[in-house]
């Protein structure tokens, strides 16, 4: 079974008369819990990639299919419902709300999206600052985290809804090298522990060589399809 698959994706973008191809022709399989890189530089496809897998932009062509839904056939509702039930998304300026802590950050999709109860939702949040290694800073707000630690936020949020995929855009483009280092391989953990694929973009190389596979995109295409699970588990 495969998470993602999609054969001849492409989007198109058209501003007046100026045609983009973002997204040419690509074909690719993201298995369950892997952890996956595109790579590529910027104007590459990367962004557009992860958001039509996030259901947050439509193809123009091909077909794109998610935890074995055709997402290309939802329409704004349903993959407003598809995303909030099964995708966590970690942003690269990690989007956390100002006025909240740690703690109500984690814990905001469990009330907004989910609704669940008060004392599963204290259960499950503290469960997860645990995990990502921030229950000292709960009652911090993003203002008193550095950057590293608003991710580690932001990585606990992704994953609190029980998402079983999570998509992560440049996740490590605003940290230095070595805290960037320690957020991948933290996602890199949850998906041990918690069996959730992650799929991230990035253009650093040092960054890239941590994930299993890596899909390099140029101009648009899937150029080369890299498997360094091997090479990591030797
Ligand atoms: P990356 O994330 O790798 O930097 P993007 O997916 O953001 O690449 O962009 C790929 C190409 O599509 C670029 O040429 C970009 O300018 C173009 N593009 C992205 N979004 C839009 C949009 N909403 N309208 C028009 N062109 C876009
Ligand atoms: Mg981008």
């Amino acid at each position: 079974m495969s998470l993602v698959k999609a054969q001849g994706l492409t989007k198109t973008y058209r501003n007046g008369d100026v045609e983009v191809q973002a997204v040419k022709a690509a074909d690719f399989v993201i298995e369950p819990a892997s952890f996956v890189a595109f790579v590529g530089p910027s104007g590459s496809g990367k962004s557009t990639l992860l958001n039509m897998i996030g259901c947050l932009d439509h193809p123009t062509a091909g077909t794109l299919s998610v935890l074995d839904t055709d997402i290309s056939t939802l329409d704004r509702g349903a993959a407003a419902h598809f995303r909030g039930s099964n995708i966590g998304f970690i942003f690269q300026d990690f989007n956390l709300v100002p006025v909240l802590t740690a703690y109500e950050n984690i814990e905001y999709p469990l009330i907004m999206v989910q609704k669940w109860p008060a004392e599963k939702r204290r259960e499950q949040v503290m469960r997860l600052l645990k995990a990502v290694g921030m229950e000292a800073q709960a009652d911090k707000r993003p203002d008193q985290l550095s950057g590293g630690q608003k991710q580690r936020v932001a990585i606990a949020r992704a994953l609190v809804s029980n998402a079983k995929l999570v998509l992560a855009d440049e996740p490590t483009a605003n940290l230095d090298h070595d805290t960037a280092y320690r957020i991948i391989n933290l996602m890199k953990k949850m998906r041990d522990e918690f069996g959730t694929t992650f799929v991230f973009s990035t253009h650093d190389p040092k960054i890239m060589s941590e994930a299993e596979v890596t899909f390099t995109l140029e101009d648009g295409r899937v150029v080369s399809t890299t498997d360094n699970r091997e090479a990591i588990h030797v």
